[in-house]
C-alpha cells in the first residue's frame, strides 16, 4: 500500500497517556494521519511504577522500545513490607516479589510513547471531545470539541482510561459497567529525605482498619512516589473531591500512621500530581461501534485496576491489534472491529479476574490482624526465595505450561506485511 493512499484516513484518538499514544504509534506506521488530543494541559504526570509482561513485553519488541523501556528501569531493589514501625515482615528480591526487571514510572512510560508519537502525530493538550456524531453514510465520525472547534475524521478512539466521557459522548457506553472492588487508591511524589528508610525499595507499610501506604522510588527525580490504599466497601465520594480537599481526606485519614504517614502527609500539600480513584473494573460489551468507526481501547474499555498488574501490557497489546486489525480491514472497519473482538476479548476476559479475596485480604482491621497476615506473607516469602524453589522452578513452570498451555503465552499476531515506507 502507498502512503498517499493510506494517509488520507485520519484519525482522532482522545487520551494521551498509555493507550492512545501505542495505538497512534502503530496506526502512524500503518499510514494513518493522527490527532491526539489530552485533556490535560501537558503530558499527564504521576503514577508509581507500572511493570510491562507477556504479551505486553511482546508488543513493546515489536515497537522496537525493549532497550528504552530498560533504560528507564526505575532501579527498585526488591520489595520491603514493614509494620508501621518499620519492623519488616517480608524483603523479596526483583524477580522474586511485586518487583519486576521492568519497572518503569507510569509517567516515564508515557514520556517514552509520547517522544515516539510526537514527531507524527498532531497532540493537542488542554482540550477534550463533547459530542460525537457518526455519520455512517458518508463513513465519517463528526468531533466537538470544548474548545468550540469541531472536525471530521475517518476514525475516533477513545483512549481516556476507567472514567471515560467520551465513551457517553459516542454511545458505546451501552451495558458498560464500572464495577467497583472496594478499595481507594491515592498516587503523588514527595521528596527523598535523608532519613527515609528503604529508600530503594517498595515500602509496604501494612496499618490498622484496612489501610496501607507505600512508596517507590524515583532516583531520577530524586522523588519517591508515595501511595495510599484503604478499604471502602462503598464509593466515599473522594473521588468526586477537589485535589486539596482529597488532600485534607488523605492527611485526615493517615494522621496516626506513624513516621512513614508524617513523612507522607508532610509533603503532600506541595505535591502537583495527585491520583486518586476509587477502583473499578470496567466490562464493557462491545468495544467498537456498528460502524466500526469508532473504538475504545486501553482502561476506557477493559479496566482491570490495579489489583491485576496488567493495566500497561494490556494497553500496549490492545493498542497493536487495534490498529493492526484497522490495518489489515483498511476499507472494511466493521471487519476490523470483528478481527479487535475475536483476537483480544479472549485475553482480556482472563485478564480482568482478580484473585479471590483481593484486595480485602491484604488489609486488615487490627494491628495484631496484620501481624498475622504479614507473619503468614512472610512464611510464603520464606518459600518462594528458597534455593530449592528457584532451583526447581523453571522445570516445574515448563511442565505447567506444555500441560496447560495459558492466554499469556498466545503470541501476537503479525501485522508486519501492513507497515509502509516511511519518510
Ligand atoms: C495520572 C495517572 C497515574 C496512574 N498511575 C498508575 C499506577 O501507579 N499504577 C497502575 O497500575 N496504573 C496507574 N494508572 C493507570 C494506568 O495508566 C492504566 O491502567 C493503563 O496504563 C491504561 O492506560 P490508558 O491509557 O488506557 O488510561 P489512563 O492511563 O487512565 O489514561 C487516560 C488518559 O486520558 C486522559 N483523558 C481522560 N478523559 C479525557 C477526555 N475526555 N478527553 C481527552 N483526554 C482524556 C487522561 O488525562 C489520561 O491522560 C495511572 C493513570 C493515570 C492517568
Amino acid at each position: 500500500m502507498s502512503l498517499s493512499t493510506a494517509a488520507k484516513k485520519t484519525v482522532l484518538i482522545s487520551g494521551g497517556s498509555i493507550a492512545g499514544p501505542a495505538t497512534a504509534f502503530w496506526l502512524n506506521r500503518y499510514g494513518f494521519k493522527t490527532t491526539i488530543v489530552e485533556r490535560w494541559p501537558e503530558l499527564r504526570p504521576g503514577g508509581q511504577s507500572v511493570d510491562v509482561q507477556h504479551y505486553g513485553m511482546e508488543a513493546i519488541i515489536k515497537m522496537g522500545l525493549g532497550q528504552a523501556l530498560k533504560d528507564r528501569f526505575t532501579g527498585e531493589t526488591g520489595t520491603t513490607f514493614t509494620d508501621k514501625n518499620n519492623k519488616v515482615y517480608m524483603n523479596l528480591p526483583v524477580g522474586q516479589g511485586p518487583t519486576n526487571e521492568t519497572e518503569i514510572l507510569r509517567g516515564d512510560f508515557a514520556d517514552m510513547l509520547y517522544q515516539e508519537t510526537k514527531n507524527d502525530t498532531e497532540w493537542v493538550f488542554g482540550d477534550y471531545v463533547t459530542s460525537v456524531n457518526e455519520q455512517e453514510a458518508a463513513g465519517k465520525v463528526e468531533v466537538g470539541f470544548n474548545s468550540g472547534k469541531k472536525d471530521t475524521y475517518d476514525y475516533l478512539i477513545i483512549a481516556e482510561g476507567a472514567r471515560s466521557w467520551g465513551r457517553k459522548a459516542a454511545s458505546l457506553d451501552q451495558g458498560v459497567e464500572y464495577r467497583p472492588i472496594g478499595c481507594y487508591i491515592a498516587y503523588f511524589s514527595i521528596p527523598f529525605e535523608e532519613s527515609t528508610p528503604f529508600k530503594d525499595q517498595w515500602h509496604v507499610v501494612a496499618l490498622p482498619r484496612k489501610r496501607c501506604i507505600y512508596y517507590r522510588p524515583d532516583f531520577k527525580a530524586n522523588t519517591q512516589r508515595a501511595g495510599v490504599m484503604f478499604i471502602s466497601n462503598e464509593s466515599k465520594g473522594y473521588e468526586k473531591l477537589s485535589q486539596q480537599e482529597q488532600k485534607a481526606k488523605i492527611a485526615e485519614l493517615y494522621a496516626d500512621g506513624g513516621e512513614n504517614a508524617d513523612r507522607m502527609i508532610k509533603y503532600l500539600d506541595q505535591s502537583d500530581d495527585l491520583y486518586f480513584e476509587y477502583l473499578g473494573q470496567v466490562h464493557a460489551p462491545k468495544w467498537s461501534s456498528s460502524s466500526g468507526r469508532v473504538h475504545l481501547v486501553g482502561d476506557a474499555a477493559w479496566c482491570g485496576t490495579p489489583m491485576i498488574g496488567m493495566g500497561c501490557s494490556l494497553s500496549v497489546a490492545g493498542a497493536y491489534i487495534l490498529s493492526g486489525e484497522m490495518a489489515k480491514h483498511m476499507d472494511d472497519p466493521k471487519a476490523a472491529a470483528r478481527g479487535y473482538e475475536e483476537n483480544w476479548r479472549p485475553t482480556v476476559t482472563e485478564a480482568q479476574k482478580i484473585a479471590p479475596g483481593i484486595p480485602h485480604i491484604m488489609f486488615q482491621e487490627t494491628e495484631w490482624g496484620n501481624k498475622v497476615f504479614l507473619n503468614i506473607m512472610s512464611a510464603v516469602g520464606f518459600v518462594v526465595g528458597s534455593r530449592f524453589v528457584q532451583a526447581i522452578g523453571p522445570i516445574i513452570t515448563k511442565i505447567w505450561n506444555r500441560l496447560f498451555p495459558s492466554q499469556e503465552q498466545k503470541t501476537l499476531p503479525d501485522y508486519e506485511q501492513y507497515l509502509v515506507e516511511r519518510k
